[in-house]
Formats: C-alpha cells, sequence, structure tokens
C-alpha cells in the first residue's frame, strides 16, 4: 500500500518508519525544512532508540522517503495519515486543532482518486467528523473516508510499541476503509494483536480514555507516597503490594515528581474541556490536573529543604531534564518547573542530561551545562535527580562524594535504595520511603 504520513516527528516519523519495514511504501512529509533535510542526509532529527538503523534500512530498500512536498506526495497514497501536532490551546487548554484542520485542507486539495484520511494525532471526540467537513467544502467532489487510527506508542520505546502494540484501535465508518485499514495493519495480524475496530468518536475518546487512566494512577501512587512519608510507610513496597494484584497491574505506579510529556499533561487538560462542554465533567481527571500541576511545582522545596531551608548562593547539581530517559523531549518536562524554581530560591544549576541539553538549551535560562555526570556534581552543594536514565542508577558513590560539598542527594525517581545509601554515607533523601 502506498501511504504518506502528513507530520514527521515523534509519531509521524516512527509510524512511518515501521509502515515501511512492514513493507509498504511510505512518504514522509513535513514543513520543517530542517528536519526534511536532516532526514534526507541519513540524519534523525530526534533521540529514539533503534530508529536511526530502522529508518535507513528502509530508505535503502526504497520504501521509505522524505518530502517537503505535500501536494506532490498526496496524490497517488492509498491512505494519508495525519500525524501533526495537537498541542494545548493558549489559554483555555482545548486541543489546538488547527495544524489538523490545515493538513485536512491541504490534503484535500490534491487528493486523486479514492483515499483514506487517517487522523493518527491524538484530536477530541467528533475531530473525524470536521476533518471530513473541511475536505468535503474544499473538494466537494472527492471520494474518501476519514478513519481514526489513534497512537499509543512510548516515547523511548517507539519501535517496539508500534510494532508489537498491546492493541490497534482503528475507528471507521464504512467497509472500504476499514479493508484498506485491517491490509495496512495486517503484519500484525501474524502475531495476534488485537485491532480494535470501532466507530470513529469510540476511537477518538479510547485514546484520551487511555492517558488519562494512566495520568491517574500516576496521581494516585504520588499522593500515597505522599502518606506514606506522613505515617512511616515505604510506597515503593505499597506500589508492589498493589501492583501484584492482577485487577490493578504494576505499571505506572512509580511514585515520582509528577507526570510531564508531550501527551499526559494536554491530553488530561483537552478530556477535561471536552467532558465540561459536553456537560458531563470528569471530576477524577479535573483533580488529577490539579493535583499533578502543584506537585510539579512542588517539588523544589525538597531540594530546598533537604538544603537546609535555604539555597541562596549555592550550587546544584541536576541530572536529567527531559520528560523521561530515553528521549530528547522535554515537553512539559518536570524539569521545567523544578529549575527554574531552584533558580528563583537563588540556586545556581549544573546539569547534565543524556539527550536532552540541546532542546534543554532552548528552554532554560542561565544553567550551566556539564558535558558528563560527575562534571555536574563538581563543587555542588547537592545533588538532585530529576530523570531515571540509567546512566544514573550505578553512580561511584565515592567519587560522588569527592565532587560534592556536602553528601546530599535528593532522587525525584527512588533509584536507589536508602540504606545502601546511608551505608555509602549519603545523605539521601527520596519519594515516599522512610
Ligand atoms: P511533533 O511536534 O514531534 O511533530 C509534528 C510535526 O508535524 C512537526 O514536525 C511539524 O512541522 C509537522 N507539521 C505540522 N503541520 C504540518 C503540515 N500541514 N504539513 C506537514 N507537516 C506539518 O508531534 P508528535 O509528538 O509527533 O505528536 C503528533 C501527534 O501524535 C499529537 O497529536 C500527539 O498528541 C500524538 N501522540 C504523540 C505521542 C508522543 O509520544 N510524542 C504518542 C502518541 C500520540
Amino acid at each position: 500500500m502506498r501511504v504518506t504520513m502528513i507530520g514527521t516527528g515523534y509519531v509521524g516519523l516512527v509510524s512511518g518508519a515501521c509502515f515501511a519495514d512492514f513493507g509498504h511504501e511510505v512518504v514522509c512529509v513535513d514543513k520543517d525544512r530542517a528536519k526534511i533535510e536532516k532526514l534526507e542526509n541519513g540524519e534523525i532529527p530526534i533521540y529514539e532508540p533503534g530508529l536511526e538503523a530502522l529508518v535507513a534500512e528502509n530508505v535503502k530498500a526504497g520504501r521509505l522517503s522524505f518530502s517537503l512536498d505535500l501536494a506532490a506526495s498526496v496524490p497517488d497514497a492509498d491512505a494519508v495519515f495525519i500525524a501533526v501536532g495537537t498541542p494545548s490551546r493558549r489559554g483555555d487548554g482545548f486541543a489546538d486543532l488547527s495544524y489538523v484542520h490545515q493538513a485536512a485542507k491541504e490534503i484535500a486539495e490534491v487528493m486523486k482518486g479514492y483515499t483514506v484520511v487517517v487522523t493518527k494525532s491524538t484530536v477530541p471526540v467528533g475531530t473525524g467528523g470536521e476533518v471530513e467537513e473541511i475536505i468535503r467544502k474544499t473538494r466537494p467532489d472527492a471520494n474518501f473516508s476519514v478513519v481514526s487510527n489513534p497512537e499509543f506508542l512510548r516515547e523511548g520505546a517507539a519501535i517496539m510499541d508500534f510494532k508489537r502494540p498491546d492493541r490497534v484501535v482503528v475507528g471507521v465508518e464504512d467497509d472500504r476503509s476499514r479493508k484498506i485499514m485491517r491490509e495496512l495493519y495486517r503484519p500484525l495480524y501474524l502475531n495476534e494483536t488485537p485491532i480494535v475496530f470501532t466507530n470513529r468518536a469510540t476511537s477518538e475518546l479510547t485514546k484520551y480514555a487511555a492517558n488519562a487512566f494512566l495520568a491517574t494512577k500516576i496521581t494516585f501512587i504520588n499522593e500515597m507516597a505522599d502518606l506514606c512519608e506522613k505515617v512511616g510507610a515505604n510506597v515503593q513496597e505499597v506500589a508492589r503490594g498493589i501492583g501484584l494484584d492482577g485487577r490493578i497491574g504494576s505499571k505506572f505506579l512509580h511514585a515520582g515528581p509528577g507526570y510531564g510529556g508531550s501527551c499526559f499533561p494536554k491530553d488530561t487538560l483537552a478530556l477535561v474541556r471536552t467532558a465540561q462542554v459536553n456537560d458531563s465533567p470528569t471530576k477524577i481527571v479535573e483533580a488529577v490536573v490539579e493535583i499533578n500541576d502543584a506537585r510539579k511545582k512542588k517539588m523544589a522545596d525538597r531540594v530546598i529543604a533537604a538544603c537546609g531551608g535555604s539555597l541562596k548562593g549555592k550550587t546544584i547539581a541536576v541530572l536529567g531534564l527531559t520528560f523521561k530517559p530515553n528521549t530528547d523531549d522535554m515537553r512539559d518536562a518536570p524539569s521545567l518547573d523544578i529549575v527554574p524554581a531552584l533558580q528563583k530560591a537563588g540556586a545556581r544549576v549544573q546539569a547534565f542530561d543524556p539527550a536532552g541539553v540541546e532542546e534543554a538549551q532552548k528552554i532554560l535560562q542561565d544553567v550551566v551545562y556539564a558535558e558528563g555526570v560527575y562534571q555536574a556534581l563538581e563543587g555542588a552543594d547537592a545533588v538532585a535527580i530529576i530523570t531515571e536514565w540509567d546512566e544514573f542508577r550505578a553512580l561511584d558513590m565515592e567519587r560522588v562524594k569527592s565532587l560534592l560539598k556536602a553528601p546530599i542527594m535528593i532522587d525525584l525517581r527512588n533509584i536507589y535504595n536508602p540504606a545502601e545509601m546511608a551505608d555509602a554515607g549519603i545523605e539521601y533523601h527520596s519519594i515516599g520511603r522512610p
């Protein structure tokens, strides 16, 4: 099948490369000239493990190409995916659909023959209908179907998630598009991936429901962590104790600084707004949004408290800036709340992140970026771990102590064991553990 992917970001590039790897002929289109030029030179504009090799193989096999020219890439496609951004709309928190609407219009202007237009972007219920209307208005003669096919991949494990997903959700309104979607995902039938066919509205809502549920799980365990701190319990053991219950499951029960990233914050907020305008408020998700925002803002207080109540004239080493490991994505990362709050409290921040520095430099001001973990620690009054990159998990504590002015560690991801840290002579602060 011939596939055109509009938007070559975290989702579009991974989906495009994986569809090509399934054997389809894929063109990934983007408006961002620098991105397309990099890709044409064999460079990957984002950090995603395994992606460079996958792209290279499929380009070499002639199944994957890149283009700035939407008009030339759409007419021959059997399916055109819209994988553009849907950020929070400034001011009101609804999903900003302007990129989706614009892409729909551009596709409509040039499509030829029967075409399935698929929204892969995360879009509120009813967007499929809007896309259909835009196309029909722009091109009353067009022969097309609009399908919803939300993406559930996780940055950092995106290829695995796309190729071995727990499920694929497809919202269709007719048989012709259903057949094409089935054909596109045929390789997944071999490993018996459940393909959940449903109507468009259900598919659109399923994506928000999934993200809101996961965000709720994280927020729940974060609140349990706070309670653990008050009553002398251990949140990791609580999480294990409840997670082994098959009805609950062990994933997304890691207490930390609050969720961030390119999806949960904006998607929970957009779901809250959709529910409100439909007169069916989701009180749980509203609370989750509020608690999580407050939590991220409060995290710097832990560092301040660990440093004796003041950061004036002190240096804090920060390890990890991205919203999670194995990505360079800084969107809504907890570090964006924590680092400025530390600076506001008077600290100088020395930070290291294995992949996020280039992005961080665009957003975080007045940070000294170190070239490695140990360089970030040099002369600092304390170290705060914000993102749990693997390379932070086995630090040489003797070296840590020799580099820091005082052996204080605030571990917002609970990657170390409190007893072992005490033995190592580190004054160790973590989340929800005695
Ligand atoms: P992104 O910002 O990384 O990429 C979007 C790309 O679309 C950009 O490169 C932009 O230049 C391009 N673009 C915008 N309008 C265009 C147009 N008219 N023509 C061509 N290119 C255009 O975004 P992303 O993180 O890949 O997210 C895309 C969508 O997928 C969002 O709705 C997001 O919520 C959803 N999603 C993201 C993830 C994730 O982990 N990042 C996971 C699941 C779903």
